[in-house]
């Protein structure tokens, strides 16, 4: 069954991601002494609105009022005033701000926000870093005008385009942006892009310093993708990832609860759909515990999920009178929500209402039931067609009604078709794109494939068999890392050489070899000496920078290359890993030349220029070694 997981969508990641994150590092500058600045942070942040400013403009005291009339809901006055400043005012705080609230007004008013006021506000955030940094507010605009496809991807344009420019972009604030445009992208559908986003941010998150920060960004990431696994029913594939999700400590509770109650609660309803109810229902206790630490605004929704998890629970398992006091709850929780936690949640109780009714045999209603609320999604457009069509089916069956059994089971298959178009489309642009952009590079993104193939998508299958995409298949087959070194292999090597190269490039090409190792394995044992290999690696990859490439090249020779290198840089980096090898202290004690594990190496400088031909280069490299072997070792020669 299909679903559409919108759920999560509004509040939670402005909140999470984001919210309580007022810190900032630009003293001295105008901005924060601005009577606007500070007007609108101490509204922003407490609500409050004093009247003793001094100094006030006309503008800003115009700004001033337009915020009281905000604060009243009156949104068409507020309006008013700010168009006025917008007309007249020169000083870019009082325009951004100015700009950020006619949207919202916008948004209170036609229920949509307005991308001009939002790319006039944002050209004027990239421009200085503490505005740039407020990503709680870009969110605010961008939530305000996703709605259709177009509108999606207009504003992914726009945050595309301020990733770009904007100034003194913090990386955690630049992560959390690219946060913003993975989830629209998911919410399109754009399954592969997605999830190519959300290992990009989690790859990044890593040179975060703040690890409270850095933990929350990789929770929710974790979160979105078990999401993307639950949109494709691998449901014990995302319950691994909402696991490593709410495996990342966080410190602080209301935070910890904060940014793990997604992943809690599709964790139980996972497990529900999975019909593994034991689980459910730890699972289900697990929530419980983080609603005490949740703000009021997000407590309600996710109560309101977990007794609506526990409906479903327990009319599966024929407990009808208790589920019927979950639902009853469920109902009440209702008034009180205002979208915080997850949006449609009325329409989730609903269905598992339903369901409920079925497994009660309660036919009648239920038909009635989820032809409302089939009217209702396919006018909104919320997606919950396929779960809806699904229910219904199992009644017609029941009922006998064949004619509308027929008609339905069309519709869900019409529905279902759509749906698996689409995730094909998406699946080939996405390795298209990772194999344009050369994303192999990277051993990393390697294992981002492999896990994308190996993620038991059935969807992949369908793909090669019906559209023969060797080159696809080819790149999946291939698995270009060495299992004991981690390193590439000889079949990478290979495939670097068959890519014609975009630009000229110049490289330092060296062979390492590690020295008296046969004496090593003969006193020391084969296994201890696959695990100098694997030490030996490690320092390598260690030593190099980003962009080289280590290839294992034979038992314990590894070959590098140094791209857009020169002498120095080779000199500096045989440096590094001499003096890393060294520290490292690996015992040899039958080396004839030293008390711990050596290399030789030999290198040669090459220049490629459209095909990337490294066997006469490996061939000089391999002299170089030999010479440096035959002087004693521990050392390099350049050819
Ligand atoms: P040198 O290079 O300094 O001239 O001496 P060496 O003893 O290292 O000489 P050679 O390169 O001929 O020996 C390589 C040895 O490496 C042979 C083999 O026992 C060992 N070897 C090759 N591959 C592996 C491997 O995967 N694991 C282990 N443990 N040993 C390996
Ligand atoms: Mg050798
Ligand atoms: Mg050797």
């Amino acid at each position: 069954m299909r679903k559409k997981f919108f759920i999560t969508f509004i509040s939670i990641i402005f909140i999470c991601f984001f919210a309580y994150d007022f810190s900032f590092t630009y003293s001295k500058n105008k901005i924060l002494n601005s009577n606007v600045y500070r007007i609108t942070k101490e509204y922003l942040s407490k609500g409050d609105l004093k009247s003793n400013y001094n100094l006030l403009s006309e503008n800003e005291k115009n700004y001033l009022e337009a915020l009281r009339y905000y604060k009243e809901n009156n949104f068409e006055k507020a309006s008013g005033l700010l168009m006025q400043i917008k007309n007249n005012a020169t000083n870019d705080t009082l325009l951004f701000y100015t700009n950020f609230y006619l949207n919202q007004c916008e948004k209170r008013l036609n229920e949509y926000g307005n991308f001009d006021y939002i790319e006039d506000a944002f050209n004027i955030m990239a421009k200085y870093p503490v505005l740039s940094n407020e990503t709680d507010l870009i969110w605010q605009m961008t939530s305000s005008v996703i709605t259709d496809t177009n509108s999606k991807k207009k504003i992914i344009v726009l945050l595309n385009n301020f990733l770009e420019k904007a100034k003194g972009l913090e990386l955690e604030n630049r992560l959390k942006i690219k946060g913003f445009i993975a989830m629209i992208k998911m919410s399109s559908e754009e399954y592969g892009e997605s999830i190519y986003a959300y290992y990009d941010i989690l790859s990044q998150a890593k040179k975060i310093k703040n690890p409270e920060v850095r933990s929350k960004i990789e929770v929710k990431s974790y979160e979105y993708l078990g999401n993307m696994y639950f949109i494709l029913d691998d449901f014990s594939t995302a319950i691994k990832y909402y696991n490593l999700a709410i495996s990342i400590p966080i410190k602080n509770l209301s935070e910890n609860a904060i940014s793990k109650y997604g992943s809690y609660v599709n964790r139980s309803e996972s497990y529900i759909q999975l019909k593994d109810y034991k689980k459910a229902r730890e699972s289900s206790l697990e929530t419980e515990k983080i609603i005490p630490y949740l703000p009021e605004t997000l407590s309600t929704g996710v109560k309101i999920f977990r007794y609506k998890n526990l409906l479903l629970l327990e009319s599966r398992n024929n407990n009808f009178e208790k589920a019927n006091e979950y639902y009853n709850l469920c109902l009440q929780l209702l008034k009180e929500d205002r979208g915080g936690a997850f949006i449609n949640s009325k329409m989730y109780v609903e269905l598992a209402y339903c369901e409920m009714l079925i497994l009660q045999k309660n036919y009648e209603k239920a038909q009635k039931k989820l032809n409302i609320l089939l009217k209702q999604d396919l006018e909104e457009e919320w997606g919950f067609d396929t779960s809806i069509y699904l229910l219904l089916l199992k009644i017609y069956k029941e009922t006998d009604q064949t004619e509308n059994f027929f008609v339905t089971g069309k519709k869900l298959y019409q529905a279902e078709k759509v749906f698996n178009d689409t995730l094909k489309k998406d699946y080939i642009e996405f390795v298209k794109n990772s194999y344009i952009l050369d994303q192999l590079k990277k051993q990393e993104k390697i294992s981002r494939i492999k896990i994308l193939t190996l993620g038991g998508l059935t969807f992949i299958g369908i793909i090669s068999i019906f559209f023969g995409l060797i080159k696809i298949k080819n790149l999946n087959n291939k698995n270009f890392i060495d299992s004991l070194s981690q390193v590439y292999n000889r079949k990478y090597l290979d495939f670097l050489m068959k890519k014609p190269l975009k630009n000229p490039l110049s490289s330092i090409i060296i062979m390492l070899d590690i020295d008296y190792f046969k004496y090593y394995n003969d006193f020391y044992g084969h296994p201890a000496g696959d695990l100098v290999i694997q030490k030996v690696a490690k320092i390598l990859k260690n030593s190099l920078r980003k962009e080289d490439i280590i290839i294992r090249y034979g038992g314990e020779e590894f070959l590098i290359i140094l791209k857009d290198a020169n002498i120095d840089i080779f000199k500096e980096i045989y440096n590094r890993i001499s003096k890393n090898l060294y520290d490292e202290y690996i015992p040899h004690e039958k080396s004839l030349i030293s008390d711990r594990i050596t290399l030789s190496a030999g290198a040669t400088f090459t220049y490629f220029e459209k095909n990337f031909d490294l066997k006469p280069s490996i061939k000089k490299a391999d002299e170089a070694l030999y010479i440096s072997k035959k002087e004693g070792r521990n050392k390099y020669t350049i050819i």
